[in-house]
């Protein structure tokens, strides 16, 4: 699981300082050294790690904390609101048109996940929202994407809208909408095309579909297991597509988490969801508050 290090050792550095009944300047000082250290240990950006120290030394050291009953634990709690805050505060959640559908591009390179969690999104929609998606195969240039969409919809028994790997993924798009409004979907989930970079022709496909469909939400499809290079994907994602939030894929997997903790600060958008395993019922709603808590323990 994603974390684990870096709990690990934020644990063992929260429970020198939790006890105190005062905490010197000192304190805090040895304090935040170790949770820069753990921070970068767990690959967050250095940049975001600077800023973060900085304002938790500014707090730490502040009237809410000294002055305090309990000075170790309102260390621990400032610590905890800066970190909730770097991932992005309030849980977000998920855009909905004024007039149905509302349309969802899922954006990534290849081997992000991008459409095991596009069935997992549709899924997640049924079951907790109550929604009836439309699944759209839109990723022409891997023919076993369609056929890998085409199966995961007979496996959640939701149709898939496709037209084969002739057709061109902006019709593709503004076909399925049309099909979406017929048909009574409320929502529209758009599987795009990867590649194995950031790369013009798809920067411009997917502006085009973007342009053609206005989807309310763009999800970008991210790889927790790549760790900074995620973040830099985001970025580029960010500045040319203008996404809408994150998904953050194989958060199960042994990755140390840095991706999780830097994407919000870059790019300023929500990690919405966390892939945690392959099955199509393991996305879960990101809550930067609950991650808090569990990597503080
Ligand atoms: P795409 O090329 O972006 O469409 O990627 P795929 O959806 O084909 O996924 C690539 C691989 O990652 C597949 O083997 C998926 O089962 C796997 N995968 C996707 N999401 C997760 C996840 O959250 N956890 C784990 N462990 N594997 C995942």
């Amino acid at each position: 699981m994603a974390f684990e290090g870096l709990a690990e050792r934020l644990q063992g550095t929260i429970k020198k300082i939790t006890g105190k009944g005062k905490v010197s300047e000192q304190d805090v000082k040895e304090m935040t050294r170790e949770v820069r250290l753990a921070l970068l240990e767990a690959d967050v950006n250095f940049k975001v790690v600077k800023d973060l120290i900085k304002r938790i030394k500014e707090r730490a050291v502040g009237q809410e904390v000294m002055e305090s009953l309990t000075p170790g634990q309102q260390v621990i709690k400032v610590v905890k609101e800066e970190l909730t805050e770097l991932m992005g505060g309030e849980q977000s959640k998920i855009a909905v048109a004024d007039r149905p559908p509302t349309v969802i591009m899922m954006a990534g390179l290849q081997g992000a996940g991008k459409t095991t969690t596009t069935g997992k999104l549709a899924n997640h929609l049924r079951k907790k929202h109550n929604r009836s998606p439309l699944l759209v195969a839109a990723d022409v240039y891997r023919p076993a994407a369609i056929n890998q969409l085409e199966t995961l919809g007979s496996q959640l028994e939701m149709p898939v809208f496709s037209m084969g790997t002739e057709a061109n993924p902006v019709d593709i798009a503004k076909q399925a909408v049309e099909r979406a409004k017929e048909a009574h979907h409320d929502y529209v989930i758009i599987d795009t095309a990867g590649r194995l970079h950031v790369d013009d022709d798809l920067m411009d496909e997917l502006q085009q579909i973007k342009d053609a469909v206005g989807p309310q939400e763009i999800f970008l499809v991210v790889d927790a297991m790549t760790g900074q290079d995620a973040v830099n994907v985001a970025e580029s994602f960010n500045q040319q597509l203008d996404i809408s939030g994150v998904v953050l894929t194989k958060l199960d997997g042994d990755t140390r988490g840095g991706a999780a903790l830097s994407i919000k600060t870059v790019t300023d958008k929500p990690i919405k969801f966390a892939g945690m395993g392959e099955k199509l019922d393991q996305l879960e709603p990101f809550h930067p508050e609950r991650m808090a808590s569990r990597i503080l323990g």
